[in-house]
């Protein structure tokens, strides 16, 4: 029996201007997941620890990615999945996405790597689908290839790596309220003016622009959400305040990490993001609401096999 032990890390989707297209990887935010090979053949979790989710391979995203993987696969082959939860589901940083995006890339090591980065994409996104009905690859594709990634295109599926400038730092704030995707899916509008597409397409390039020329100023300039962010920030509580000081206190800037709750701030330099983290903490304190912080570097690498 062939067995891995991995980091399914984290992702903060969207990036403010780039929603559901746009995402990054953290590197020290994630589960921990044991994969094997077996010579029983189908998909068994036979382990769950950390949360409360389901155990059954066909409710469990990590089970239906890797069911979409052995499904093209020439042979017949079975695999156990234990997964050690440290990403609350619902937060907004991609838990969801941790299991199905580690539990592929784990099967597919163990198998040789038969498929490709984008292929992985593909069957880690059938588990997006379980999860919030919706087959989004802005958080499988950095969990996958590592750094911040952009799809280009769904149909046909079509990922690009992007530049991760080795300055960035990202801190993230959870607040301990639960915000289904499926929620905050239903508070945004399906049509939106021209004038705003031509506002938010103009951010899209200035930041994927921005990272290639490592333009701190312009990766800022560009991470403004005039779409969904007006809709979503009022399912968060203190949004703008905490969006407010961590721009004040040096961050590139903010937004809402994913579906939320989550907000993240991207800063240059780990002194800077850690400055953030203080002050955003303040803020959060005031609430008496219960909530996580995590300051993060790039993960350029994506999942990593640990021990
Ligand atoms: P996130 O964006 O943080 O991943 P979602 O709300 O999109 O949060 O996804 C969480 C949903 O997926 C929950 O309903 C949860 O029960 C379901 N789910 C199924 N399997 C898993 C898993 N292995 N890890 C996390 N969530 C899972």
């Amino acid at each position: 029996m062939k067995s891995i032990k991995i980091f399914a890390p984290a992702t903060v989707a969207n990036l403010s201007c780039g929603f559901d297209v746009l995402g990054c990887c953290l590197d020290n935010v994630g589960d921990e997941m044991i994969i094997a090979l077996t010579s029983e053949s189908g998909v068994k979790i036979t382990k769950i620890d950390g949360a409360d989710l389901p155990i059954e391979t066909h409710k469990n995203v990590a089970g239906v990615a890797v069911e979409a993987l052995l499904a093209s696969y020439k042979e017949t082959v079975g695999v156990t999945i234990e997964i050690y939860k440290k990403i609350k589901a619902g937060s907004g940083i991609g838990s969801s996405a941790a299991s199905s995006a580690g539990a592929v890339w784990a099967v597919n090591h163990l198998l040789g790597n038969p498929f490709t980065g984008n292929e992985l994409v593909q069957f880690a996104m059938e588990g997006e689908k379980l999860a919030s009905g919706n087959a989004h690859a802005d958080n499988v594709a950095p969990a996958l290839l590592g750094g911040f990634t952009l799809v280009r295109s769904y149909a046909p599926l079509d990922i690009i790596k992007l530049h991760s400038p080795k300055d960035l730092f990202m801190t993230v704030i959870h607040p301990q309220i639960e915000v289904k995707t499926s929620d905050s899916r239903s508070v945004i509008k399906h049509k939106i003016s021209l004038k705003k597409a031509i506002h938010q397409w103009g951010n899209v390039g200035g930041l994927v622009a921005g990272l290639f020329t490592e333009d701190y100023d312009l990766i800022g300039r560009s991470l403004e959400d005039v779409i969904i962010e007006p809709l979503r920030s009022i399912l968060i509580p203190e949004f703008q305040n905490v969006k407010e000081v961590a721009i004040q206190k040096g961050a590139l800037g903010a937004g809402i990490s994913g579906s939320g709750p989550s907000i993240f701030a991207l800063s240059k330099g780990i002194e800077t993001a850690t400055k953030v983290a203080k002050a955003i903490t303040e803020v959060y304190n005031k609430t008496g609401l219960d909530f996580d912080i995590h300051i993060s570097k790039i993960n350029d690498q994506g999942v990593k096999i640990i021990d």
